[in-house]
C-alpha cells in the first residue's frame, strides 16, 4: 500500500509540474480534470471551466474541428495530434497542440485523456519567419536585377522574375525544367565570339570557388531580342571550404552599351571629318619645307608643326581602326614580308621626325617572314615606339631588339621612362585605358593605342605584353608567328 500512496504521490508531483496541460474528459466532451499548467497558460482558474463542454474553450473557427475531434474518439484509440486555439482570460487566443486518447474499461469507453502543448510563440516565430521570407521574395521578385541561386551541385534553387524575362520563358517553372538557363539564348563575348557557357561567372565560382564577373551579350533566338548583362557571381561556402551555394546577379546593361554604340558611331564620324583638313595641311607643309632653303629658320618651325601634324595623323588613324575594330568591319590582309626591313623602316620613320630620343634598333641578323597586314603591324610597332619616347620625358634613347624563336619572330622596345605599375601592365590593353600614375596624365592620349595594338597581333596568332617596374622603365614586347628564310 505504501508503495503505492508512495507512486500515485509521484504521479501527482508529475502532474502538477508538467509544463503541458494534463486533461480528461467525459464521453461527451465534458471537462472533468485539468492539470495546474492549465492555470498558467490561460489564466483562468481551472474551477472555472471544470464542467463545461471541451468546446467552448476553443476559438469559433476551430470549434467545427473540436467537435469532430471528440465525435471521432470513440473509434480512434490512437494518438494524434491537432491543432487548436483556445481562449484565455485576456481575450487573446493561445495556439495548443493537443494529443487525446480513449479511455476504455472492459471494452466500454469511460473518457478521454490527454495533453495540450502550449505552441504559440513557436507559431509567432513561424508566422513571422513567414513574414519576412514573403518580404525577401517580394523584394527579390521585383528587383531590377535577374538573381539566381543555386546549389553546390549547379542545381537552380531560386530564380527571380528578372530572370525568367530575360530567359524568355513564361513562368518559373518553364524555366526551372529547360536543361539549362541559357537554353533559348545565343550568347556572345564584347568581341563577338560566341560565349562558351563553362566560362559564365556563375559556372566558374562554382568549379573555383571564387567570385566571377563577365560582360554576356544575349539574343533570344525565338523572339530575336538582343540584350546585355553584366553577370556577377559569388560563391557561399561551408566551413570545409566545399561551395554549397552560388548566387549571381544579373545586372541588364543593354543601355549602356547602347550609349556606347553612339560614342563609337560619333568618333567613326569625327574620326572621317578630321582626316581630309589633316591630310591637306600635311601636303602644304610639305610644299613650305620645299620651298625654303633647309637651313632656314622657318624649316624648324615646319618641322616642329610636321611632327605634331604627324601626331594628329596616329590619333586619327586610331580612332578611324577603332570604329571600324568596334564594327567588326576591319578588313586584314594577308601578305607575306621580312619582318626587319619593315622593324627599319618602321625605325627609321619615326626618327625622321624625332629629334629628343635615339631610336637605337639591333636586328641581331634575324630574318623571318611574317604572314600578315603589313602596314597593320608597322602600325602596332611603331605604336609602342612611340610610346616608349612619349613616356620617358627624362631619357634620350629607345632600344628596339628583334628575338627569334623556330615558329616565331618577335620585338622588344625598351624605354628608360616612368613605367608601369605591376597591377596595371595587363589592363594598358584595355580600350581606353590609360594609367591612373599621376605623372603619365600629363601626356595627351586616348587610350587606344595599345588596345588596336593587341586586335591586330592576336588576330595573326601573336601575343603581346608588357615588361615593366615603376621608375624602371618598360619593355614592350610582341611575337607573332613566322617562317625562317
Ligand atoms: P595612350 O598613350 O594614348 O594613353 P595607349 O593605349 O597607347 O594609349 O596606352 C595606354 C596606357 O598605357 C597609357 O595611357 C600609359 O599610361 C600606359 N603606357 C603605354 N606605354 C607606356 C610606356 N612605354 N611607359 C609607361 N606607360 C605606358
Amino acid at each position: 500500500m505504501d508503495y503505492l500512496f508512495q507512486n500515485e504521490d509521484r504521479l501527482k508531483t508529475i502532474i502538477n509540474l508538467t509544463p503541458d496541460i494534463i486533461y480528461t474528459l467525459s464521453p461527451e466532451g465534458i471537462i472533468t480534470f485539468l492539470s495546474p499548467s492549465f492555470e498558467r497558460i490561460t489564466g483562468f482558474k481551472k474551477k472555472q471551466w471544470i464542467g463545461r463542454h471541451f468546446s467552448e474553450l476553443v476559438h469559433p473557427n476551430d470549434k467545427e474541428q473540436a467537435e469532430k475531434i471528440i465525435k471521432d474518439w470513440p473509434r480512434k484509440r490512437t494518438v494524434v495530434l491537432h491543432e487548436l486555439r483556445i481562449i484565455s482570460r485576456d481575450g487573446s487566443y493561445k495556439v495548443l497542440e493537443f494529443t487525446i486518447a480513449s479511455e476504455i474499461v472492459n471494452g466500454k469507453l469511460i473518457g478521454k485523456i490527454g495533453m495540450g502543448r502550449d505552441i504559440t510563440r513557436h507559431k509567432e516565430s513561424e508566422a513571422k519567419l513567414k513574414e519576412s521570407r514573403d518580404n525577401l521574395e517580394i523584394i527579390l521578385k521585383n528587383i531590377a536585377d535577374g538573381i539566381v541561386v543555386q546549389d553546390g551541385n549547379g542545381k537552380v534553387m531560386y530564380v527571380n522574375d528578372a530572370v525568367v524575362r530575360a530567359a524568355g520563358c513564361s513562368s518559373m517553372n518553364t524555366l526551372l525544367k529547360q536543361k539549362n538557363l541559357y537554353q533559348s539564348l545565343e550568347l556572345k563575348t564584347q568581341d563577338g565570339m560566341k560565349f562558351k557557357t563553362q566560362n559564365l561567372p556563375n559556372r566558374r565560382a562554382l568549379a573555383e570557388g571564387e567570385d566571377s564577373e563577365e560582360i554576356v551579350n544575349y539574343r533570344n533566338m525565338t523572339t530575336g531580342e538582343e540584350k546585355w548583362s553584366h553577370i556577377k557571381a559569388r560563391p557561399i561556402k561551408n566551413n570545409k571550404g566545399k561551395v554549397v551555394t552560388v548566387v549571381t546577379i544579373i545586372n541588364d546593361i543593354t543601355q549602356r552599351k547602347e550609349l556606347e554604340r553612339k560614342k563609337d558611331d560619333f568618333i567613326s564620324i569625327a574620326s572621317h571629318e578630321l582626316k581630309t583638313p589633316v591630310t591637306s595641311i600635311k601636303g602644304y607643309v610639305h610644299l613650305l619645307k620645299k620651298a625654303h632653303k633647309p637651313r632656314d629658320e622657318h624649316v624648324r618651325y615646319l618641322e616642329k608643326v610636321e611632327l605634331q601634324v604627324e601626331r594628329l595623323t596616329n590619333l586619327i588613324k586610331d580612332l578611324l581602326d577603332l570604329s571600324v575594330i568596334r564594327s567588326e568591319k576591319l578588313v586584314f590582309r594577308n601578305e607575306k614580308f621580312e619582318f626587319s626591313e619593315l622593324a627599319q623602316e618602321v625605325v627609321d620613320d619615326l626618327q625622321r621626325t624625332n629629334t629628343t630620343h635615339r631610336i637605337m634598333l639591333e636586328t641581331n641578323g634575324i630574318k623571318k617572314v611574317v604572314s600578315a597586314d603589313r602596314d597593320k603591324i608597322s602600325q602596332v610597332l611603331a605604336n609602342i615606339i612611340m610610346n616608349a619616347i612619349k613616356y620617358s620625358p627624362g631619357s634620350d634613347k629607345v632600344k628596339v631588339k628583334l628575338l627569334e624563336s623556330p615558329e616565331h619572330v618577335g620585338v622588344a622596345v625598351r624605354d628608360y621612362g616612368i613605367g608601369i605599375s605591376h597591377d596595371e601592365k595587363d589592363k594598358i590593353f584595355d580600350r581606353f585605358y590609360r594609367t591612373k600614375d599621376a605623372r603619365a596624365k600629363t601626356y595627351p592620349g586616348l587610350g587606344i593605342g595599345l588596345y588596336l595594338s593587341r586586335q591586330i597581333v592576336v588576330k595573326y596568332n601573336g601575343k603581346i605584353w608588357a615588361e615593366t617596374k615603376r621608375d624602371q622603365g618598360t619593355t614592350f614586347c610582341f611575337r607573332l608567328p613566322a617562317e625562317s628564310i
